[in-house]
């Protein structure tokens, strides 16, 4: 399989070098040049396969020429080591937990998978990688968990002082060995201003090998597919000639993006709602047809804090700018934070089902979109304890689970590049 830019500049690259460049030369993302279709009987038996062997034809295609089997396989093995297991909330509506993985949040996956792939890659060289990269939570613990003692590979987190959860920076700076955590003076964007510019520092990058582990990095993507495909083996007897639909709580809109890609590949979803906050670019965007990015506004579901998601730009470039044909297979929705709050108290009170407030927003988006001939599956993107504060504004009796601060490494830095590099050299 090659890789293309959305941006087409016909530079055609293998997974491997997609993988490690993160980006494309001319600032657009890497694509599949196209989309393999699985054969129907596949999804007609996909009770009788294991997750392994459903994950190993999934993603076989797309990683042809860089991975062989066995090693695909070993990755798989590694990266797919917790459940994902579908849970029924109330009728005709049921949760995919994803966050039974070593940080509670989705992103376990996708991190688990690249760092894999990637110390593989740099398994012939001597040099050693370091991956940096900016995070306003969820990431960072996902990258920094998914990278822990992966041989050469040093990891450098910078995330915004005191705008991260307790838990979440626990999750980040209490490894060590070859993970190091910043705090950083500033905002997530400046986190993410100084990460951009030593990627694009010709002089570091004679002296470093540097990566991202961006969640635009196709090896974050792709493998996010396999939720869905996980989610279908497992609710197939239940669907009864219902159509199933999937609501993605979405901030950059990498979830749903692979959700398109699995649909195109031939799994029987019928369609995906986008499921937003108040930062609604995306919803406005399948409204009126004008993609007008926003800055982003924080809120209780803060990981879908994002004013100009990455991934419109693959959307666009995999329906060829076609807002019919997008509106066939994605609906989009915007629920505030009022609404996300007595979300959470009704689910708990009627189904004894604790929602997070992101889960909140896809399980809610879901109730005004579902209709009578479907069958609804909300992502459950984080563990509620990753956030805590707005659980207990939500629910009163919600315990906190305390993360001890003590033994933790993580660097104070000032807002400034000259500083950072220094540390990162
Ligand atoms: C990252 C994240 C999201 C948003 O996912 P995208 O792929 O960026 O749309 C939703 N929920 C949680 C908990 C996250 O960490």
């Amino acid at each position: 399989m090659k890789y293309l830019s959305t941006r087409k500049n016909n530079e055609y690259i293998s997974f491997k070098e997609a993988v490690i460049n993160g980006l494309t030369k001319n600032g657009g993302l890497y694509v599949p040049e196209r989309i393999p279709e699985i054969p129907s009987d596949f999804f007609e038996q996909i009770e009788s396969y294991e997750d392994l062997d459903i994950a190993f034809t999934v993603l076989k295609p797309f990683v042809e020429g860089s991975l062989n089997d066995e090693q695909l396989k070993s990755i798989l093995a590694e990266t797919l080591n917790f459940n994902i297991p579908v849970v029924p909330v109330e009728k005709n509506i049921a949760a995919l937990e994803l966050y039974h993985g070593p940080t509670q949040a989705f992103k376990d996956v996708g991190a688990r998978f690249m760092s894999r792939c990637l110390s593989h890659f740099n398994a012939d060289e001597d040099k050693e990688v370091t991956i940096i990269v900016a995070t306003s939570g969820d990431t960072g613990s996902a990258v920094a968990n998914g990278f822990f003692k992966v041989p050469g590979v040093a990891v450098k987190i910078l995330f915004p002082k005191g705008k991260v959860s307790a838990y979440q920076e626990f999750q980040m700076t209490s490894l060590g060995e070859n993970i190091h955590a910043f705090e950083i003076d500033g905002t997530f964007d400046d986190c993410q201003k100084l990460v951009k510019k030593a990627l694009n520092d010709e002089n570091l990058r004679t002296k470093k090998s540097l990566s991202s582990a961006n969640s635009i990095n196709v090896a974050r993507l792709l493998p996010q597919m396999l939720y869905y495909f996980f989610a279908y083996k497992q609710l197939k007897k239940d669907l009864k000639g219902k159509k199933m639909v999937v609501s993605v709580p979405s901030g950059n809109l990498g979830n749903v993006t692979a959700g398109l890609v699995a649909k195109r590949m031939g799994l029987p979803i019928d369609k995906f709602i986008a499921a937003h906050n108040i930062n609604d670019t995306f919803y406005t965007y399948l409204n009126t047809g004008e993609y007008a990015k926003k800055t982003s506004v924080l809120t209780y579901s803060n990981a879908m804090d994002v004013g100009d998601p990455s991934n419109y730009e693959r959307i666009d470039y995999f329906y060829n700018g076609d807002l019919e044909s997008i509106k066939k297979d994605v609906a989009a929705c915007r629920i505030d934070d009022e609404a996300t709050l007595k979300e959470i108290q009704e689910c708990q009170e009627s189904n004894n089902y604790t929602l997070d407030p992101h889960g909140a927003v896809g399980k809610l988006a879901l109730s005004e979109l579902l209709k009578d001939d479907e069958y609804g599956v909300f992502l459950e993107t984080a563990h509620p304890q990753k956030f805590a504060t707005v659980m207990k504004k939500a629910l009163p009796d919600f315990v906190e689970e305390t993360a001890d601060l003590k033994d933790c490494h993580k660097t104070h830095l000032a807002n400034n590049y000259e500083a950072f590099v220094k540390e990162i050299c």
